[in-house]
């Protein structure tokens, strides 16, 4: 690599500039605020963890853990992980923490960086942002619906719409941009059988199979249901159907989640080809995907039920679910249907001073403005009047509040809209209540 390279950002990284740091910053917030809603609290876990949580979490058998992490040896020799997804860690962390000990329940999310060593496309990357949720301790089905309702609130709130009616992914722009596919994969007593029906399936019908198909009969049956090669997905159609092997929980289970979903009127698509990449899922899963704007990579979200991840991590028997959203393709899909996220972190006010020897009266007027919480900048660096009123379009200020010789002696400043362009005299006194006035309102 030469020099020039290296001081690039990495393959498959890229720096959140602008719109993109703004993006990530405003799901984070409606996320926040969703969640908050349904009785969730934060939670940070390391960005790097011991090989074996994800080893042992999502599989060794998944491409995740067989091909994608950045796995590394510390100073002390230790194996070490950069977490390709969150899932694993939070439980890690529930079961260090004691959160669910003696039936307790936990209701957490994340906000965080992902690293997976893939082939980087428009919506995938190496390092990538995700938000997501984890019920943790709650086995019955509402917590399946409750956890679907959420995400599908999550996309609403923002803006997309449900695709109704329709089993294509096609949706026209009137008829919304979301579609939520949905599945059950059985449990611990039901699943292997089927996965033993799908690897002798697999098998039978090596021939027409790609090679990575063949491959999976022996490793990871289950997700030859989930290539993208034309000749595999035709095979792969006529392969045993999880229908036909469920036991009765597992199958009461899933009617009354479908039951609640129902009820609560969410549209979604049952798809028993979803599987979902990674080895923990039991049960109910589920996936959101968008129409417009992603190419293949068009699953925005998606999560589900796994009930043995917490034995897996070395705790005791406790079910889970949970669900992961990919930011950088839900951003996508947001500017695919015309959505602008509304920026929280705007300034508001610039303070634009028109007489050098009122350069510290301007600054000490800002320091107060900040004080009564207004988002208020001001020139730091001697400009023109004129650069500083571009200084404030760049900024995207709503007002400018000018200081000059004149108003400084009436006692007062200058507001001037930068919308209306209207200008007009405010004494020193009133000006924060000229500023804010209308707040309330929004
Ligand atoms: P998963 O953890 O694989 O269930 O992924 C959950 C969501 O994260 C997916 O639906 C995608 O939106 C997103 N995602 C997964 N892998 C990547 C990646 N390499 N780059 C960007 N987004 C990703």
């Amino acid at each position: 690599m030469s020099t020039k390279d290296s001081f690039r950002a990495p393959k498959g990284t890229a720096d959140l500039l602008g719109s993109a740091a703004a993006g990530w910053d405003a799901l984070q917030q409606t996320a926040r605020r969703v969640f908050a809603r349904y009785g969730y609290a934060p939670v940070y876990t390391p960005v790097f963890e011991h090989t074996e949580v994800f080893a042992r979490g999502i599989g060794e058998a998944t491409d995740v853990v067989g091909k994608e992490m950045y796995t590394f040896t510390d100073r002390a020799g230790r194996s070490l992980t950069l977490r390709p997804e969150n899932t694993a860690g939070v439980v890690r962390a529930a079961i260090q923490a004691h959160l669910t000990d003696n039936g307790q329940t936990a209701k957490l999310f994340y906000a965080g960086p992902m690293f997976r060593y893939e082939r980087p496309q428009k919506g995938r990357q190496r390092q990538f942002y995700q938000l997501g949720a984890e019920a943790l301790g709650f086995q019955a089905p509402a917590a399946d619906a409750e956890m679907v309702l959420m995400l599908r609130d999550f996309y609403l709130t923002l803006g997309l719409t449900e695709t109704r009616g329709s089993a294509s992914l096609a949706a026209s722009p009137d008829n919304g941009n979301l579609v939520l596919l949905l599945n059950t994969m059985g449990c611990a007593q039901c699943r292997p059988a089927w996965r033993d029906a799908m690897a002798g399936y697999i098998r039978a019908h090596a021939d027409g199979l790609c090679q990575e198909c063949q491959r999976r009969a022996d490793t990871n049956p289950l997700r030859a249901l989930d290539c993208k090669n034309p000749a595999c997905v035709d095979i792969m159609a006529g392969a045993p159907k999880l229908a036909d092997y469920l036991c009765d929980d597992c199958r009461e289970h899933f009617a009354q989640v479908r039951a609640l979903l129902d009820a609560a009127g969410v549209v979604y698509q049952l798809d028993p080809t979803l599987v979902r990449g990674l080895d923990y899922y039991t049960r109910t899963v589920f996936e959101f995907q968008v129409a417009d704007g992603l190419g293949s990579q068009n699953a925005v979200g998606g999560g589900g039920r796994y009930d043995g991840l917490f034995e897996q991590l070395g705790g005791s028997p406790t079910p889970g679910i949970g669900f992961a959203i990919g930011a950088e393709r839900t951003l996508l899909a947001l500017e695919a249907a015309g959505i602008i996220l509304s920026d929280t972190n705007r300034t508001a006010v610039y303070v634009a001073c028109a007489d050098a020897d009122l350069r510290d009266t301007a600054f000490l007027l800002t320091t107060a403005l900040r004080a009564a919480g207004v988002s208020v900048v001001c020139d730091l660096q001697d400009k023109s009047l004129k650069s500083q009123f571009k200084a404030a379009d760049k900024a995207g200020a709503g007002h400018v509040v000018i200081i000059g010789a004149d108003e400084d002696a009436r006692g007062g400043v200058t507001l001037r809209d930068m919308q209306t362009k209207t200008e007009l005299f405010v004494p020193r006194d009133e000006l924060l209540a000229a500023l804010t006035a209308g707040d309330s309102e929004n």
